[in-house]
């Protein structure tokens, strides 16, 4: 391996990748690890990689698809070695508790509300439907494109939610994958950004060696040493890495 390419696989610590090397992005001086003092700082394009790699290797572990392997690395906070030994356990009760079949509950509150499945007009606006203009989900509750993109668009307005956002029928449980996010931002340009990086945040959050810069600046970095350390960012600012305020030790 050339020296200045990263090798996670002997030091990311949860998750034990490596990326796919050759690629432009590695030649980016900003992605250099710093070998000296073990902090690296990530760019997207990195963290973009490493999940996707995560992704893969769940759908193939669980034999699910795209959208319900993410739901499911979700719910076991990005951890392959979790998902490895829990969700064979009882993959129909599990199914059920992360949104991706009817709960129990929400089977009973549906039916005590007639609500109608497979309709062929919107549960929302009751406009009427054809394939052109809507979208099935997996409970049968049917709705309008623009009812869908209006729901989908507020919901990335919560940020800390939005990727536990269930169907638009009051009582449904299941869960909105994140094809159909894709599906309804990706006419907004803003609104998808917005989406990816809540979906990065999602991602990070669960590796406690990794902190976004509190500048926003987008970069992110990673360290196993987690102690009070400060850390200096390709933008410049200098901050804690265990409270993100600014930098509050002197450097040596
Ligand atoms: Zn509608
Ligand atoms: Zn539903
Ligand atoms: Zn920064
Ligand atoms: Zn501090």
């Amino acid at each position: 391996m050339e020296e200045d390419e990263i090798d996670y696989s002997n030091d990311y610590d949860q998750i034990d990748y490596e990326v796919d090397e050759g690629t432009e992005d590695y030649s980016n001086k900003l992605a250099l690890q710093r070998k000296n003092t073990s902090i690296s700082i990530l760019l997207p394009n990195e963290l973009i990689k490493i999940r996707e790699r995560l992704i893969k290797d769940c759908c193939e572990a669980t034999s699910l698809n795209r959208d319900d392997a993410i739901t499911v690395l979700i719910f076991y906070k990005w951890n392959l070695d979790k998902v490895n030994q829990e969700w064979f356990e009882d993959v129909d009760e599990n199914r059920k508790n992360f949104g991706m079949d009817l709960s129990d509950k929400s089977k009973k509150e549906l039916e005590q509300k007639n609500v109608e499945t497979n309709s062929k007009f919107c549960l929302v606006c009751f406009i009427d439907l054809d394939q052109s203009n809507s979208f099935k989900l997996a409970c049968g509750h049917n709705f309008c494109d623009d009812c869908l993109k209006q729901f989908i668009n507020t919901k990335i307005e919560d940020v800390f939610c939005c990727l536990f956002s269930t169907c638009m029928q009051q009582n449904c449980n299941l869960r909105i994958p994140e094809s159909i996010f894709e599906k309804y931002l990706k006419d907004n340009k803003t609104n998808m950004e917005k989406f990816e990086k809540i979906v990065l945040r999602n991602f990070t959050e669960s590796n406690s060696d990794l902190k976004w810069c509190p500048k926003d600046c987008g970069k992110c970095v990673r360290t196993e040493n987690h102690s009070s350390m400060e850390i200096e960012c390709e933008c410049f600012f200098v901050y804690c890495f265990s409270c993100l305020r600014e930098g509050h030790r002197y450097r040596i």
